[in-house]
């Protein structure tokens, strides 16, 4: 184990913020994990668990130990006619494993291409995209409690997910270090799911993508393919631009405020509370609670495509922060609580961070 002191993270976040860590340890191996454990570091350090920083906002530096866990590899662990569990390593590149699932013909996290992102950040931010959420594919995870050593493994259940978040991003944040996850995709891949619609969306939606690159019957290949079209067309690249993707969670408001604002804010969606799906013809009054998407209240605020100094909202997608990666930690956020601010001035709505923020 190499404790490094100062350590910058500039490289290390993805807008590129240029703050250090006071110190910061990389972990490849169950070695580096055991003499973490006994080291004083771990009793008397602040402690945060970095993956591939794409979703981190670092408004100064870190006064504690950045421990960023590397562990590699991936097995398949149990297979029947059915269905394969494949356990794959916390330091393991998410789209990777996702393209590999793809080319094996492994059915569950296609939609899932293109989010830049660790196995460990994947499973601890209960990423979800297209209609698909990845705590429906976890069947477990295996993690190492910081505070005493012991190893621990997490059923789905345990992990507590909820929308974009577990019990690893909100209560324990910190204290369990995932090494490893277990996932339980489909070897028959007959439900594929492409039902996803935008309402106001100048890129027509997965099914109409779809269309335009394959024919019927549709596979997985195909289904992943419109995906990374789609995205393409709509979302900033991380090659381009200091991003995070996604900067606020979609609000949850009353079906009486969804109606309300809906006379304000033309378009508006609103889907079911419980998944992060946008289907046609989903009939959203059915329910007490709804959610809306973030974006387009920002958008209606004017703010898509705005630049302001080294920061703004992204032309094609006014929920995602993008910067020329010279901005400071407390320029952005300073944009981020503008905003936050003046959408609950307007419409009375609070927005929660669905970055992290440090
Ligand atoms: C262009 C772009 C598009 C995006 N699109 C989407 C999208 O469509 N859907 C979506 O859901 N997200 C999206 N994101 C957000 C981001 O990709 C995900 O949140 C991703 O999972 C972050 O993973 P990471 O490894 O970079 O984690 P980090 O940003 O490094 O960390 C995120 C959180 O996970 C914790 N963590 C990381 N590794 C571990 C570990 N081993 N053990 C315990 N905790 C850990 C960290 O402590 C932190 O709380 C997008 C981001 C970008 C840049």
């Amino acid at each position: 184990m190499n404790i490094l002191l100062n350590k910058s993270l500039k490289k290390l976040n993805q807008y590129g913020v240029d703050v250090n860590a006071k110190y910061f340890v990389e972990i490849t191996n169950e070695k580096d994990i055991t003499e973490l454990i006994n080291s004083e570091y771990i009793k008397k350090e602040k402690i945060l668990i970095l993956g591939s920083g794409n979703n981190i906002l670092f408004t100064k530096d870190f006064d504690g130990l950045v421990v960023k866990p590397n562990l590699l590899g991936k097995e398949i662990v149990k297979e029947d006619e059915k269905n394969i569990w494949i356990e794959v390593y916390c330091g393991e590149d998410w789209d990777s494993f996702v393209t590999w699932c793809v080319k094996n013909n492994y059915q569950g996290i296609e939609n899932l291409i293109d989010i830049p992102s660790s196995i460990g950040g994947a499973v601890s931010q209960n990423i979800a995209a297209y209609g698909q959420n990845i705590m429906d594919v976890v069947e477990s995870v295996k993690a190492i409690d910081l505070e005493n050593g012991n190893s621990k493994t997490f059923s789905n259940k345990q992990c507590k997910y909820t929308y974009r978040s577990s019990i690893f991003k909100s209560k324990e944040k910190n204290r369990y270090l995932i090494t490893s996850a277990i996932f339980k995709l489909n070897k028959e891949p007959d439900d594929l799911e492409i039902s996803y619609f935008e309402r106001k969306s100048r890129y027509g939606s997965l099914e109409e993508e779809l269309k335009s690159i394959a024919q019927k019957p549709y596979t997985i290949h195909d289904v992943m393919q419109a995906v990374i079209n789609q995205r393409g067309k709509k979302l900033p690249s991380t090659k381009e631009y200091g991003t995070c993707g996604s900067v606020f969670e979609n609000p949850i408001v009353t079906k009486e405020k969804y109606i309300s604002l809906s006379k304000e804010i033309s378009e508006l969606q609103s889907y079911p509370v419980e998944k992060l799906i946008y289907r046609k013809n989903i009939n959203e009054l059915e329910q007490e609670y709804v959610k809306i998407p973030a974006g387009r209240v920002i958008d209606e605020l004017g703010y898509r495509g705005k630049w302001y100094g080294n920061v703004g909202m992204f032309e094609k997608h006014a929920l995602c922060l993008v910067t020329n990666r010279k901005a400071t930690g407390k320029e952005i956020y300073d944009f981020l609580k503008s905003i936050k601010k003046e959408v609950k001035k307007k419409y009375d709505i609070d927005l929660n961070y669905e970055i992290n923020i440090y």
